[in-house]
């Protein structure tokens, strides 16, 4: 019959882990996640101008039709979603009318 591990008690470790001994280093990487400064005009336009991302998002150029979170001035998957899925039928409005 197997023999029960006593129980630890309170002022002894539960395992054989040693933090001096085990870690030979640690490595902390720092990955800023991008975020778009939006400048004034970004957003509505400047001076009775258009917004530039508008005129990006209002056609597309020739063939290329953009699409990117900067554009939207939300960097998050939903919006990159958005902007796929609009430019995507900008393309599909040309090519089947
Ligand atoms: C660390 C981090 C964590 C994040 N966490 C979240 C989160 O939890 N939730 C969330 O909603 N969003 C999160 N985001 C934001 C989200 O990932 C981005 O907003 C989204 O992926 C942007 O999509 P995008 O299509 O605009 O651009 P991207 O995903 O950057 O796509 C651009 C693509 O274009 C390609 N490309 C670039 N130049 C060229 C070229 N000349 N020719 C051909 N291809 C090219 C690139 O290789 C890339 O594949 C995070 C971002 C980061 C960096």
């Amino acid at each position: 019959m197997a023999r029960r591990k006593p129980t630890p008690r309170p002022h002894e470790p539960l395992t054989s882990f040693d933090a001096r001994r085990d870690i030979a280093g640690i490595i902390l990487n720092r990955w800023g996640h991008a975020y778009l400064n939006p400048q004034p005009g970004f957003f509505f336009g400047k001076d009775g101008e258009p917004a530039p991302r508008e005129i990006l998002r209002r056609a597309p150029f020739g063939r290329i039709a953009f699409a990117n979170t900067d554009l939207s001035g939300a960097p998050d998957h939903k919006t990159a979603i958005m902007e796929g899925f609009r430019a995507v039928g900008q393309l599909l409005d040309r090519v089947l009318t």
